[in-house]
């Protein structure tokens, strides 16, 4: 059944060696939902350095966490980890939600000490122990089962339900990188105008310092008018951490610990953005923000402008501009230095772009005798 993720592969190596070897977690459950696998645990008694011993190659990730990745050919690798507890059932009481405390054989039976298979069945998200103990014990579990909750389209049950309506301002004792991961997973699906009212409505998601805080960009994410989807890390945060404040936005940045590079498209989009609510975008606009930007640009204005924006006409207008980036230009520096001489080297750089933006703004065609001969003129 699971051959052609590798975890046969290991399970096998591990029994043939003595041990016990199961299957563990989301893969178990999403084989039984019908839902793709795109990773795979394994769990088994044997001990780290007894795993590292099982097979050839092992790679030393995890191992301060009880585990480590076994690569097998042609798949990805599989997670490896040891018990922890003394028992697999031990192992499973440790997991959050009874629908990922299940564990397989290879031949196909199921270790379900908490109904999980039930629960799937009847599509409901529950913790496996007393909730206020499995969300005291890693607060992070209160951003996941909204996650599995949207994901998986199951209904969170009422006493865990009531219970993270309680507990919510524990989130506060996770780890920003740990709450900004979360978030990133919880973007990689798309989410529907229901699943974003569920979302917004969720104290623990309200709680989140400066996300999703824009009134008009809350109204519109539930409002089945607008179905853009946040489902990559750019388009995610810019609409997330979107305020009129920039200051606001950058503390906000910095609070998630974002890197320096999606922090700083981030702050570009929105200053962009700005430009367009104010007075809309030149040809040099559209060819700074570059496709990628665009794209998130233009989903931001749709939740923030009044009338529809119609994206297609800006498209339209990116894809017509003469040049998209400088190598484009029809005359390079080194071309420039030997038809000027006279030129210093620091004015170079200086007239390539005054060259860029005379051909985007059709002042001059992007022509080399042209470009030439407009240089003549200018200079
Ligand atoms: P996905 O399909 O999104 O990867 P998943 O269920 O595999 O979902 P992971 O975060 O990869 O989720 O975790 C794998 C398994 O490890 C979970 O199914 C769960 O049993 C357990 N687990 C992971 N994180 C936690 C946690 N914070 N608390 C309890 N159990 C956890
Ligand atoms: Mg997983």
């Amino acid at each position: 059944m699971y051959t052609s993720h590798g975890a046969s592969h290991i399970i096998n190596t591990l029994k043939t060696a003595g041990y016990d070897a199961y299957i563990v977690g989301g893969a178990v459950r999403d084989q039984i939902i019908g839902r793709a696998i795109h990773d795979v645990d394994v769990i088994t008694n044997a001990s780290i350095d007894e795993i590292e011993a099982s097979f050839s190659r092992v790679i030393k990730v995890g191992i301060q966490h009880g585990t480590i990745l076994v690569p097998v050919a042609g798949t990805l690798p599989v997670e490896v980890s040891t018990y922890k507890g003394d028992t697999l059932e031990d192992d499973l009481r440790q997991r959050d939600f009874t629908v990922n405390a299940m564990a397989m054989s290879l031949t196909g039976d199921m270790i379900d000490p908490f109904n999980g298979q039930q629960d799937i069945k009847n599509k409901v998200l529950r913790t496996t122990a007393d909730p206020s103990d499995v969300f005291s014990s890693d607060p992070l579990r209160l951003l996941r089962a909204l996650r599995f909750a949207v994901h998986l389209q199951f209904k969170i049950s009422e006493h865990t339900q009531r219970m993270m309506n309680d507990l919510y301002p524990l989130i506060h004792q996770s780890a920003v990188e740990r709450v900004a991961m979360e978030m990133e997973k919880l973007s990689q699906v798309s989410l529907t105008n229901q699943d974003w009212d569920f979302l917004l409505n969720q104290k623990v998601f309200q709680e989140l310092p400066y996300l999703f805080k824009h009134r008009e960009i809350q109204y519109q994410l539930k409002s089945p008018a607008h179905m853009a989807k946040l489902t990559d890390d750019l388009a995610w945060w810019s609409v997330a951490l979107y305020q009129k404040e920039i200051e606001i936005v950058k503390d906000g940045l910095r609070y998630y610990k974002l890197s320096n590079a999606l922090s700083k498209d981030v702050r570009f989009i929105h200053e962009l953005v700005g430009i367009f609510l104010e007075s809309s975008w030149t040809s040099k606009d559209l060819y700074i923000l570059g496709t990628e930007r665009l794209h998130v640009s233009l989903i931001l204005i749709n939740y923030l402008s009044e009338c529809t924006v119609h994206s297609t006409f800006w498209l339209m207008h990116y894809n017509n501009l003469p040049i998209k980036h400088r190598k484009d230009l029809d005359v390079s520096g080194k071309e420039l230095i030997q038809e000027f001489p006279e030129w210093k080297g620091s004015e170079i750089g200086e007239r390539i772009r005054a060259v860029e933006t005379a051909v985007l703004e059709a002042v001059i065609p992007n022509d080399k005798a042209e470009i030439y001969q407009w240089l003549r003129k200018e200079t």
